[in-house]
């Protein structure tokens, strides 16, 4: 009845699609998916398939990673956008349906039964009284269910600070040093956490709340975020 009454169609574009909160062919292929060979660190992707065991991107390869791991469901790009900003600022939460979907599938490669804790990263109160909702942790919710851990949502809080849309990454570090402070150390110490965003920029916010948390005790912290910033070949 239901399905009578509102057929199934693409969240994006409203084309009429077989299974409800499903993205449609069109809609899915124009997106730039990180299905192909990605750093096993980082998983930043490779322009080329890597025939060797365990490839590591120059930054991983300089044991510069910002986590212990990342992995992205996405390239950050003109087709990505057309997902993250009806998401995050016009109330589009129904996506966060395929879109969670998505970044589970992301975490294919990585063993995520070495995982204690979800923690979708903070949104500041203020920002979160104009928003009404933290997308990232909407997107958390069902990929702690997948993985069938806890969400932490309340051991951190993150201070109020101007939006970092138009700064460079020197900038964006400066500007989130010491925003996250953790309110309940003992939530934390000696937990595996995975860290859950929408987009990942510069990687400034994961590498500070990493930092944060691993000063309280936290025995390793990785990420997933839906899309990432990235140049397609290293
Ligand atoms: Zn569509
Ligand atoms: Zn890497």
């Amino acid at each position: 009845m239901l399905e009578f009454l509102f057929p199934p169609a693409c969240p994006v574009c409203d084309t009429p699609v077989s299974t409800q909160g499903e993205l449609c062919a069109d809609c899915w292929t124009s997106i730039n998916w990180i299905d192909g060979a990605h750093c096993v660190r980082c998983g930043y992707p490779f322009a080329l398939e890597i025939d060797f065991d365990a490839p590591l991107c120059p930054v991983c390869a300089a044991d510069r990673c910002e986590l212990d791991w990342i992995r992205c469901a996405c390239v950050y790009d003109e087709a990505s956008k057309r997902i993250m900003l009806p998401f995050k600022h016009c109330g589009k939460i129904n996506y966060a349906n395929f879109m969670s979907r998505a970044m589970i599938w992301a975490l294919r490669d990585v063993d995520v039964s070495e995982l204690d804790v979800v923690m979708p990263v903070p949104l500041a109160v203020r920002r979160l009284r104009t928003r009404a909702y933290n997308q990232a942790t909407l997107l958390a919710r069902p990929i702690a269910r997948a993985i069938g851990v806890k969400m932490d949502l309340d051991s951190v809080r993150r201070k109020y600070r101007r939006d970092m849309g138009h700064l460079n990454a020197r900038q964006r570090a400066e500007n989130i040093h010491g925003v996250f402070v953790v309110k309940n150390p003992d939530a934390i110490r000696g937990k595996r956490i995975l860290l859950v965003d929408d987009v990942m920029t510069t990687g400034a916010t994961f590498a500070e709340l990493r930092r944060v948390l691993i000063r309280a005790g936290a025995r390793s912290v990785a990420g997933v975020s839906f899309c990432r910033v990235a140049r397609i070949g290293v």
